[in-house]
């Protein structure tokens, strides 16, 4: 497997900002992904481990470490109830198998950006689901090379929350997902009817990382209502603008750099703040 230096990583992300990846690695197997582990680890490099893309914003500049792309891991296989499915196939990927196959319970992603793995760990959710309604069990493999089998009830999945958030040093490398059965027909129009109903909202219009702030369901204050109430709909730095049309949404209107998204984050975090007394949490991951 090659190890490449120097890699722009904006066309890896959503977002199509960052830097390079002073390393970069695309392992094909578990094997492949220990060999370069054992490599970090002999190197002391950090390693940062990459889906999609589509939740993520690296900085500008050089990034040190190994940035570890988990796309070439592909693969979805049946037995019996469950769906054992690569981390690094893509969620569209997946509802057009699930459509083929006529297997149901992922509608709700109809139109997620994403990877299979990125979406287990952040348990993504959308339209009232969330992927712990169907994650039953994780392959894992750990930074020392270890590898293990969680299932669904140890990740301890909530709103936005999954324990591999506490570990930033365990790979997730296959799930297997409990699905149902349906007609191909019924699940394709719940599928596109979730994907249109995002486009018709201009998800896609513009490149974003989705909601850049989670949302305080406690206290029923969704973070876009409260952004928008504190009048930064349009706002803009540099090329980063919170949307007009989802004020959760910070879009590269473009021309945009990594830190003008930042800037923006922090400014709507302190407006917030300042204004309302709330303290928004961030759902994008920053890597600097
Ligand atoms: C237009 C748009 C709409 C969106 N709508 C929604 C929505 O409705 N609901 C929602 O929840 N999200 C939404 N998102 C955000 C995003 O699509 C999801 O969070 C998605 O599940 C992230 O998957 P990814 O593969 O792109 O992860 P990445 O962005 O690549 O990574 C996200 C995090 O997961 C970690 N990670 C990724 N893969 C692995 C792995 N195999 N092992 C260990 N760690 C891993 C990364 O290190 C990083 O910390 C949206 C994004 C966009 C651009």
């Amino acid at each position: 497997m090659m190890i490449y230096q120097r890699v722009p990583l904006a066309p890896l992300t959503t977002f199509r900002l960052g830097g390079e990846a002073e390393f970069f690695c695309e392992p094909c197997s578990k094997e492949e992904l220990k060999e370069v582990l054992h490599l970090s680890r002999q190197n002391q490099w950090r390693v940062v481990i990459l889906g999609g893309g589509s939740n993520i914003l690296f900085a500008d500049g050089l990034i040190r470490g190994l940035v570890v792309s988990m796309r070439a891991f592909q693969g979805i296989e049946e037995e019996g109830e469950w769906v054992w499915v690569g981390a690094g196939v893509s969620m569209e990927t997946l509802n057009d198998w699930a459509i083929r196959r006529g297997r149901s319970g992922l509608e709700w992603s109809g139109g997620l950006p994403g990877t299979v793995g990125g979406a287990t760990y952040m348990n993504a959710r959308a339209y009232q689901h969330e992927m712990s309604e169907i994650v039953k069990a994780v392959r894992v493999v750990d930074f020392s090379g270890k590898e293990f089998l969680l299932t669904g009830e140890k990740i301890h999945y909530r709103y936005k929350y999954s324990l591999f958030m506490e570990h930033e040093d365990w790979v997730i490398v296959e799930i297997a997902l409990g699905l149902g059965v349906a007609s191909s027909e019924e699940i394709r129009q719940r599928t596109e009817a979730c994907r249109k109903d995002r486009e018709s909202k201009g998800q896609y219009a513009y490149p974003s990382a989705g909601c850049a702030f989670k949302n305080d369901y406690s206290r029923n204050l969704p973070a876009g209502k409260v952004i928008d109430e504190v009048g930064l709909k349009g706002f803009r730095i540099g090329g980063a603008e919170v949307y007009e049309k989802h004020a959760n949404f910070i879009i590269n209107k473009g021309g945009a750099t990594a830190e003008d998204v930042i800037r923006l984050l922090e400014k709507i975090e302190e407006e917030v703040y300042t204004k309302t007394g709330v303290r928004l949490e961030r759902e994008v991951k920053i890597v600097r």
